[in-house]
């Protein structure tokens, strides 16, 4: 596991080797090591120099143990840190206690935000949940049209005015739709800009002020890279995220956009997108991420 990393480590572990204590002057090469690693992998600059210093404050002083290669032992410090700072677990989707249970999804254009609307809604169906989406992007028409075309293939209703209707007020008569119709989840889909826009975080913070729904889901393309980390600071700083989805993860992202929008927002990233396909949603787990990172 880990060969890539471990390749990296094969001349830093020769000062670890005969060492009976992990110390800072053995350890800066690993470290350097381990920085460049997770640069590659498109951690944001800033989040890998925090997680570093981490690292060294774990790592230092830790007892070398008998039979375990020193290398393999950081290793697996590295390793257990990233899945804890990506929370341990699965965080599954907020459940309200009455129904609906409403979810805002938020993002910019062309990151998968619709495609992920309908995966989101296809994965709650499967678990026998009903869900009414709501198209609420009356600037680009065929993102409605996309929406519905969606909806009819995974047999989920969606709600629409057409493009001439104020977005907040779709929003606010979708979740009073599928409060009359006792659905369990609505799903609002949102405008996306393809920059962070003051129309468009003034019209999502609007939307979320009147729906008060109880996830607001950061839809974040793993292959934006380094960007991820600022379009993640300036969506939960303006708006307030819950978490997030990590869309295009079948791509050859190492998925370092992972660890930065968790460290950033602290939010957890509750799916991953891994194709075009409806179908194609995962729950995210900190564990298989921190090895796909290391790589
Ligand atoms: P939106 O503008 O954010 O609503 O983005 P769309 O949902 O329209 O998706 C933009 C493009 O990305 C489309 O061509 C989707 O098929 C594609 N897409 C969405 N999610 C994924 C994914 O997880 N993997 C891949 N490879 N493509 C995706």
């Amino acid at each position: 596991m880990f060969d890539a990393l471990a390749d990296r480590l094969e001349s830093a572990w020769k000062k670890l080797r005969g060492q009976d204590k992990i110390s800072q002057s053995n350890i800066q090469d690993a470290l350097r090591e381990v920085r460049r690693a997770l640069l590659e992998a498109d951690v944001n600059l800033q989040v890998v120099k925090e997680f570093i210093s981490e690292i060294e404050a774990k790592a230092q002083g830790a007892e070398v143990i008998a039979g375990v290669r020193p290398d393999q032992q950081f290793i697996k410090i590295v390793y257990d840190e990233l899945v804890q700072v990506m929370g341990e677990t699965n965080v599954p989707l907020a459940q309200a206690e009455n129904k609906p249970t409403v979810v805002l999804m938020a993002g910019l254009q062309g990151t998968g935000k619709t495609t992920a609307t309908a995966k989101l809604a296809l994965h709650l169906r499967k678990l026998d949940r009903s869900c009414l989406m709501v198209a609420t992007d009356v600037y680009r028409p065929a993102a409605i049209d996309q929406l519905v075309t969606l909806g009819k293939q995974i047999e989920v209703p969606v709600f629409e005015m057409g493009s001439d209707a104020d977005p907040v007020e779709i929003a606010r008569q979708g979740v009073e739709r599928g409060k009359a119709e006792g659905v369990d989840t609505v799903i609002i889909d949102t405008a996306g800009r393809l920059q962070i826009d003051a129309d468009m975080m003034a019209e999502l913070i609007r939307i979320k002020q009147t729906v008060e729904p109880d996830e607001t889901l950061l839809v974040v393309d793993a292959m934006t890279g380094q960007e991820a980390a600022n379009l993640t600071r300036t969506f939960h700083e303006q708006v307030g995220i819950t978490g997030a989805i990590l869309t295009k993860l079948d791509g050859d992202s190492r998925g370092g956009a992972a660890l930065s929008v968790r460290r950033i927002s602290g939010a957890p990233i509750k799916f991953v997108g891994v194709g075009e396909k409806v179908e194609a949603l995962q729950p995210f787990y900190p564990d298989r991420m921190a090895s796909r990172i290391l790589g």
